[in-house]
């Protein structure tokens, strides 16, 4: 049986006209998403109060959660923990991964990688001092990058701009030979597409919630350790709640048992309560089928727009496999190219200096949207809809 996209794209409430393509910065909003939380806002925390930490599980959902996110991203049940954001849970996977390699001191990443996972290394081996550094290299460059100085390799394995995607496996193959450790960022990967973190011999991995898996605006992010690591990883950010007795209230810290430990304190319920309610679309998708009807439409995207729209120029892979599930056309306006498109019922975003970037995920795109979007699209091109000052006003996001 194949995954009905219909019956999820049914699941979204989504405003009546639009076409939405930014599932790759901000998810939708499912529709179970709101009577979970003003039931867990009313039920919960309305009647039960304190008593809920314990009647409604809220202490144990930090592992639930993370359970239903490992089937996800090919991970074994028990190695994700949600909690935090992305940005903190990179430093933690980071300062984790180098006290596990002693006597190292370079964390290696790539200048395609997400701004705030290098200022997170920065911020990091600034702090650690002399012996420490980071070391950016190309994308195209880091496999041979990987000798015995490296400690950690830290990787997102899609580029946000263009959706190019690393080999992570043979990332992994190449750092675990020269005794180093990979840390794995699957901001742009966890519901993109299949993702193995078990199978292709992740050490860490992090991501967040609220671009594929439609957690709401911060929602919490995950951390994985590989099974393996788990008895030996030690949190760098230890608090009370990755204390293997919290409520013993010792002085002295000492970790839980298993992923737990990379939890930091006390968890965000409302927005843990919004996550899991989002997970509930994902309950009947086959991740295979996902990956294949999401590089449908974007061929139909990709081949739509070259056919009407001569002067924007493929900026992502143009095969298949290596792309992610995003498509990218850039233009020297895109900027009021994009502004001019969201006025026209048509969501996608921008990032400097001069890409277009159009998500496509089949919970909640089909043919027709596409087919509408090249329509709209051709239109603002070909009328230079786009070549007005309401549409060149810069906004603070982008
Ligand atoms: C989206 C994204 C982030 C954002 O981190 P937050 O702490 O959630 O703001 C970090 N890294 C990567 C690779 C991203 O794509």
């Amino acid at each position: 049986m194949s995954t009905d996209f219909k019956a999820t794209k049914a699941m979204f409430d989504l405003p009546e006209g639009l076409i939405y393509l930014d599932g790759n910065s901000l998810g939708p909003l499912p529709k179970t998403v709101a009577p979970r939380v003003a039931q867990t806002i009313t039920a919960e925390w309305g009647q039960m109060l304190i008593r809920a930490w314990n009647e409604a599980k809220w202490m144990e959902m930090p592992l639930r959660v993370g359970d239903r996110i490992a089937r996800l991203v090919g991970a074994e049940p028990g190695s994700v923990v949600m909690g935090d954001t992305l940005s903190i849970k990179v430093w933690q996977a980071l300062a984790s991964a180098l006290e596990m390699v002693p006597g190292r001191g370079v964390i290696l990443s790539d200048n395609g990688n997400f701004p705030s996972d290098l200022y997170i290394a920065q911020g990091l081996t600034g702090m650690l001092g002399a012996d420490y550094s980071l070391r950016v290299v190309d994308p195209e460059a880091v496999f041979d990058a990987i000798d015995e100085t490296v400690a950690v390799v830290m990787i997102t394995e899609t580029d946000y701009r263009t959706g190019r995607r690393h080999d992570m496996a043979a990332l992994a193959r190449k750092a675990h030979e020269k005794g180093a450790l990979l840390v794995w960022d699957l901001a742009h990967s966890a519901g993109a597409f299949p993702v193995h973190l078990a199978r292709d011999g992740a050490d860490f991995a992090v991501g967040c919630t609220y671009k594929y898996l439609n957690s709401g605006p911060g929602g919490p992010a995950f951390i994985y350790v590989a099974p393996r690591h788990q008895e030996r990883a030690l949190p760098a950010l230890s608090g009370w709640m990755g204390h293997a007795a919290p409520f013993a209230f010792d002085l002295d810290y000492r970790p839980a048992t298993g992923v737990e430990r990379m939890r930091v304190g006390t968890p965000p319920i409302l927005a843990l309560a919004a996550l899991d309610a989002a997970l509930d679309v994902w309950d009947n998708v086959d991740m295979e089928d996902l990956r294949r009807v999401s590089l449908d439409l974007q061929d139909a995207f990709i081949a739509g727009v070259s056919a009407n729209c001569p002067d924007l120029a493929l900026a992502n892979p143009p095969e298949r496999e290596a792309r992610s599930s995003q498509v990218s056309f850039a233009h020297p306006e895109g900027y009021a190219i994009m502004q001019a498109l969201i006025a026209h019922g048509v969501i996608g975003d921008f990032r400097a200096p001069d890409i277009m970037r159009f998500g496509f995920t089949p919970l909640y795109i089909d043919l027709d949207d596409v087919a509408q979007a090249v329509a709209i699209l051709t239109r603002i091109m070909r009328d230079r809809i786009w070549d007005r000052p309401e549409y060149r006003v810069r906004a603070k996001v982008t």
